[in-house]
């Protein structure tokens, strides 16, 4: 066996793996595609409505200090003047005189020219254009009149969702600081040079959760947060030496922030950013309140003095995290000559968490396996499949990053037993259907 895992052309493998077996599609592909969007297919939604699951249960239902919300994508227009995304949401533009193209200024290196042979822009000896602000915010009208007045903006965040409810969470809920708000949701950003697959897209979803803290404790909880962030993608089984912190050094520091840390992925095309942690200070509930004239200060007898709670950020990428799941469960394996790709996806957020198949279709093993089906899928996602050799049926729940794989065979009808599979360990072992329940729920739960 030999794996083969980060070979150059990974993501091109990655990208038509994808297509073949359901995961990703291209975003109104019959009428050539729509860059940078991308459609979640069968496989793809239900890793997705994993994952979220997965994340909003580790930031909210497992805790009882953080508390969800879910905002509307549209907002009072006046929130992104006072957050700043009206003047500073912006990135470095340039434009190339010679192919038109245009590039972030500040990814000159990392970007391809449409020229073909690709290059990067600084290789190709095109002129370039002085670098202009280029503001990454969507833009449409509100209303039956598409004047100045009707503007309104797709949010390039979530996290503005949550301070103008922090009032709201904080009197409903009647949490006492340190508490936190937890948000997933769609996000939008009119990037330059959107690609590498999902990595970068104009429309994305955001897992994010804003912690609110007394200003002398922030430190400590910004600590405690990038250790809890970390053990989240251990949990989700991505592999530790492909994850590491960097810093944001003074020069790339955001103006309001005290401390910031990405936490970057080896992806094919590089180290990239994966997740943030940052200390945001009061920044944001002081402009809120500034320009609302809300009191967004906290006061409880533990503190002597009304204050501005300081907010700990952890921002993550869903559709990233999604990437990051992919990338690092792809796997090539030669056996007897031939590449076979498993996708080791950990059984949390696996797809599909088992196949059953009756080992021939015949002498009542499919009627057997149908009933195991059939009591499986009351509590897992499970797939019945008799069609085709059995060898090949493995083969594509492996591609499909399906974990165990249980075969009916003539044993099963005598002692009610049957194989199942495991598609990392490759071991074997022999189980009824109860005790197959308990072992799926320890590896998923
Ligand atoms: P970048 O420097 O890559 O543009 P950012 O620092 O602007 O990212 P944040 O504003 O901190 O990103 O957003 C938090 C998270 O949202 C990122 O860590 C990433 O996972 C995700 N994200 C941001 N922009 C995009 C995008 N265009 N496509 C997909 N995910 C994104």
């Amino acid at each position: 066996m030999a794996a083969n895992k980060k070979a150059p052309d990974t993501m091109e493998k990655l990208v038509s793996l994808c297509k073949r077996r359901g995961y990703i599609f291209q975003s109104s592909e019959i009428y050539g595609g729509l860059t940078s969007c991308w459609d979640y297919g069968p496989l793809g939604s239900e890793l997705k409505r994993n994952l979220k699951t997965f994340w909003w249960d580790s930031m909210t239902n497992r805790r009882d200090d953080i508390e969800g919300l879910d905002a509307a994508i549209l907002m009072h227009p006046q929130v992104w003047h006072t957050s700043g995304h009206v003047d500073e949401f912006v990135d470095p533009m340039v434009d190339c005189k010679t192919c038109k193209a245009r590039f972030r200024a500040d990814q000159l290196a990392e970007s391809r020219c449409p020229k073909k042979p690709s290059k990067s822009p600084l290789e190709c000896g095109g002129e370039l254009t002085e670098a202009k602000n280029f503001n990454l915010m969507f833009k449409t009208f509100m209303g039956p009149v598409e004047d100045s007045s009707a503007v309104i903006y797709l949010r390039p965040e979530t996290a503005q969702g949550i301070y103008v409810n922090f009032l709201n969470v904080k009197n409903s809920s009647r949490q006492k600081i340190p508490f936190g708000i937890a948000q997933i949701g769609k996000a939008f950003r009119n990037e330059i040079t959107p690609g590498n697959f999902i990595f970068r897209t104009r429309e994305f979803e955001q897992m994010e959760m804003q912690f609110f803290v007394h200003p002398n404790e922030d430190d400590k909880w910004f600590e405690y947060w990038r250790e809890e962030r970390w053990k989240f993608y251990q949990e989700l089984g991505i592999t530790e030496s492909k994850l590491r912190w960097e810093k944001h050094e003074e020069d790339n520091l955001a103006h309001y922030a005290k401390a910031a840390y990405d936490i970057q992925y080896e992806y094919p095309f590089g180290w990239q950013e994966l997740e943030g942690v940052h200390n945001r200070t009061d920044f944001d509930l002081s402009r809120h309140m500034e320009a609302t004239g809300k009191d967004m200060r906290y006061f409880d007898e533990r503190f002597t003095e009304k204050f501005v709670p300081y907010i700990i950020e952890t921002s993550a990428g869903c559709d990233r995290t999604l990437l990051t799941i992919l990338v690092d469960a792809y796997d090539e394996v030669e056996i007897k000559g031939e590449t076979r790709v498993f996708m080791r996806i950990s059984p949390k957020v696996a797809p599909i968490k088992a196949a059953i198949f009756p080992l021939v279709k015949k002498d009542g093993m499919p009627e057997f396996a149908k009933k195991v089906y059939a009591d499986l899928n009351k509590k897992f996602k499970v797939f019945y499949d008799e069609s085709g050799a059995v060898g090949r049926r493995y083969a594509r729940m492996d591609e499909a990053g399906c974990p165990f794989c249980i075969t009916v065979d003539g044993q099963s009808l005598e002692d009610q037993t049957m194989t199942l599979r495991d598609r990392d360990t490759m071991e074997q072992s022999r189980m009824t259907v109860d005790q197959i329940i308990d072992f799926l729920d320890k590896k998923i739960n």
